[in-house]
């Protein structure tokens, strides 16, 4: 059996030449980056090569970035850590109500301590209106966080827009970049914030490594409390061959960048098509042209995202239901539900995530299997069959 892996946005498998870079720091050079020692001087030395490179590949300073355990710390510690060092200034928050679970946890835990928190709702494509903000932002409001594109959409913000405004009142300004990274430009001086977090493993480098973007002058408080690594604010042995991943799988990407996007926007907007002209009933969620080109997200009438996904395993093929960190949840999306999508379509909802060693073939494997699902599971349903009867 064909097998078919359309789940790119929750993780990438890691390339083989970014695998060679890593290996000798897992034996050979095995020291601890923080040692005196010759061992751990190589350890430094490949540390301080990754983030002068991961620096000049995305036009800041190496002193601006920070090395993490993955996005998800790297959220927490720009809210958690902004939100704390810059109380005096207030204790409002604002972030929005389509951000990651490593986002809104983050800001549940603030509100609890005191801080009071802003939602900020999407339209109906899941783009965060500048005006939006505007009509939230007070002199209280000490940090902004809004990411860049959404996991399960693959809606891109207006983040340049959303800085200034945050700017204009005094307030810091973080986006979650861990979907952008890697798939469509991201140029951090043009974009104007002052923090930034992206991942490894979404751009085929290792998982358990991310970056937070510091812009020099910001401080927010420690998160990880510890030793002295990373200038003193990110305690933890450091994670050398990770470290090395990422910055050889950022090189990649970036070079990469422009003909891997034609050929996954090519691929996807032919599946696009495809399935809008062959199955009646299904709503494309997102923007059509705000959108990352990975991402195609979209509801099935009157079935199950569940029973779908299910379906097209039992096929080989790989696709996700929400996003991979709450499936196994049979919540609607919050994301889905943010747009005012109604719950029973949230229900049948399925992302496709498109990779750059996707090809044709797949995408008319997928097609065929998806065709022919729909088609099996809307015969067994008894919606299906009173929406038709009562057309009739
Ligand atoms: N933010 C977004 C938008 C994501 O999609 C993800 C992962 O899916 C994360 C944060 C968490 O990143 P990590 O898996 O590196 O912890």
């Amino acid at each position: 059996m064909r097998k078919v892996y359309l789940d790119y946005s929750a993780t990438t498998p890691l390339s083989k030449t970014v695998l060679a870079e890593m290996m000798p720091y897992f034996t050979e050079q095995f020291g601890n980056a923080n040692s005196m020692h010759a061992f751990g001087q190589q350890g430094a030395y490949a540390v301080d090569g990754a983030r002068r490179k991961i620096a000049e590949l995305l036009k800041v300073k190496p002193t601006e970035i920070y090395f993490t355990s993955g996005g998800t710390e790297a959220d927490n510690w720009a809210l958690k850590g902004g939100a704390n060092a810059y109380k005096d200034k207030g204790k409002h928050i604002i972030t929005s109500k389509i951000e990651h679970a490593a986002i809104l946890s983050s800001a549940a835990q603030l509100e609890q301590q005191g801080y009071k928190v802003t939602y900020l709702p999407c339209d109906e494509k899941g783009i965060i209106r500048p005006q939006y903000l505007e009509a939230a932002i007070t002199d209280d409001t000490s940090i902004v966080s809004i990411m860049m594109a959404n996991n399960e959409i693959g809606t891109v913000q207006p983040i340049k827009e959303l800085a200034e405004i945050a700017h204009r009142h005094g307030a810091i300004f973080h986006t979650d970049a861990v979907q952008a990274m890697g798939s469509i430009p991201v140029d951090i001086a043009d974009l104007g914030v002052d923090m930034l977090s992206f991942s490894g493993h979404k751009f085929y480098g290792p998982k358990g490594i991310g970056v937070l973007y510091i812009k020099g002058g910001i401080k927010p408080d420690k998160l990880i409390a510890g030793g002295h690594q990373e200038r003193t604010r990110r305690g933890g042995t450091t994670n050398v061959p990770a470290v090395v991943g990422l910055s050889k799988a950022l090189e990649e990407a970036l070079d990469g960048l422009d003909a891997n996007y034609n050929h996954i926007k090519g691929l996807r907007d032919y599946f696009v098509q495809e399935v809008e002209k062959n199955i009646g009933y299904v709503i494309y969620n997102g923007h059509r042209e705000h959108r990352l080109p990975q991402n195609a997200n979209f509801a099935f009438e009157f079935i199950e995202g569940e029973s779908l996904l299910l379906t097209l395993d039992l096929n080989g093929i790989a696709c996700s239901s929400g996003s991979a960190c709450s499936s196994g949840s049979l919540e609607p999306s919050h994301v889905l539900l943010a747009t005012g999508l109604p719950i029973e379509k949230a229900h049948g909802s399925i992302r496709f995530s498109f990779g750059k060693d996707t090809s044709k073939e797949d995408v008319d494997y997928v097609l065929q299997n998806l065709i022919s699902a729909v088609g099996r599971l809307r015969a067994m349903s008894p919606l299906y069959s009173e929406f038709i009867g009562g057309k009739q």
